[in-house]
């Protein structure tokens, strides 16, 4: 069945009725890559970053992040890379720097709020990323954003990276984009405020649903209050989407239900534009898209609405993924 999921490989994303969805790879390591071109990756939608910080025992240099994100911009040939900026405590700690103990890593310490609160590391990364826009078509997203005031803030120490760059004659580029994870309710919100300052959003449900539902997404005693298909989660999609729409920016999707298959009639009925997978989901959601029909779609997602509980949700996702094959 992989073999012949292989033969889909270079075939566009496109369902029945002629929309597409472009289909990006999550990675973590320049490894990881490698896997997903081979299964057809059009460009990575989120490069988690973290790994380049763990497993060492200082932080890496910004000629160390360069060379890797240059390597990551090369072999795409073109296709878009969005460079995540660290995102660093809730699960993932570093052996060299030592974080506060929390109560709640999650809710704590992390992410955007550690880049703010530590600009001097936040600067070198955004310098290796500009650095690198050169090779490709590079993009940086912030994570956790929860504020018009973070996004404020970490737009300007990019504007500071640029200055010292232009100031030093480095070469870089002077136009890349930036855009936020939309993974706090906050940010649901106000993503119509959001939307006005970034240039793209992308939807982490991993921690979405977490924040939303209040269930820790490493807690096995209640993972099954972990509900993707949740009606809450749905309406918070729509709500996101919409403003994007009105701001005319794309979004995307990047969190793990992105590679559920079941989930395709979901993203296709709201309009979005672009997941990002990781490698072996790629073409199973792919393989998807080429049986569905996004005015069916369309359809199914009113019913969705229409919904009181995820269980619903679920079943109705599940007979329609079930139906097409
Ligand atoms: C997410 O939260 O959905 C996400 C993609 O980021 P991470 O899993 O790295 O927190
Ligand atoms: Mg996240």
């Amino acid at each position: 069945a992989r073999e012949q999921l292989l033969t889909i490989a270079e075939v566009p994303a496109v369902t029945q009725d002629g929309v597409s969805l472009t289909l990006a790879a999550n990675i973590s390591s320049l490894k990881e890559l490698e896997a997903a071109l081979n299964n057809g990756a059009e460009g990575v939608g989120l490069f988690r970053t973290e790994f380049l910080y763990m497993d060492r025992n200082q932080f890496p240099t910004e000629q160390e992040q360069f060379e890797v994100y240059r390597a990551v911009a090369e072999k795409l040939n073109g296709e878009t890379l969005i460079v995540r900026t660290l995102d660093i405590g809730g699960d993932k700690q570093l052996d060299y720097y030592e974080l506060p103990e929390e109560e709640n890593p999650f809710l704590g310490f992390r992410a955007i709020r550690f880049s703010l609160e530590r600009k001097d590391l936040f600067k070198t990364q955004l310098r290796a990323i500009l650095r690198a826009s050169q090779y490709g078509d590079v993009q940086i997203m912030y994570p956790l954003i929860a504020s018009v005031e973070e996004v404020r803030e970490a737009n300007e120490v990019l504007a500071e990276a640029q200055r010292e760059l232009v100031e030093e004659g480095v070469p870089h580029r002077s136009d890349v984009k930036a855009g936020i994870m939309i993974e706090v309710p906050a940010a649901v919100a106000i993503a119509d405020l959001l939307a006005d300052e970034v240039s793209f959003f992308s939807i982490g449900t991993n921690d979405l649903i977490q924040f939303t539902l209040a269930v820790d997404r490493m807690n096995e005693q209640i993972s099954y209050l972990y509900e993707p298909y949740h009606p809450a989660i749905l309406r918070m999609l729509r709500t996101v989407t919409n403003a994007a729409k009105a701001s005319g920016i794309p979004v995307s999707v990047c969190g793990e239900i992105a590679g559920d298959v079941n989930a395709l009639p979901i993203w296709l009925g709201l309009g979005i534009e672009e997941l990002s997978l990781s490698a072996q989901a790629i073409l199973p959601v792919k393989e998807s898209m080429l049986r569905t029909k996004a005015s069916d779609s369309r359809r199914l997602l009113e019913q969705m609405f229409r919904c009181k509980t995820a269980r619903e949700v679920r079943r109705l996702a599940e007979s329609f993924h079930a139906e097409a094959a």
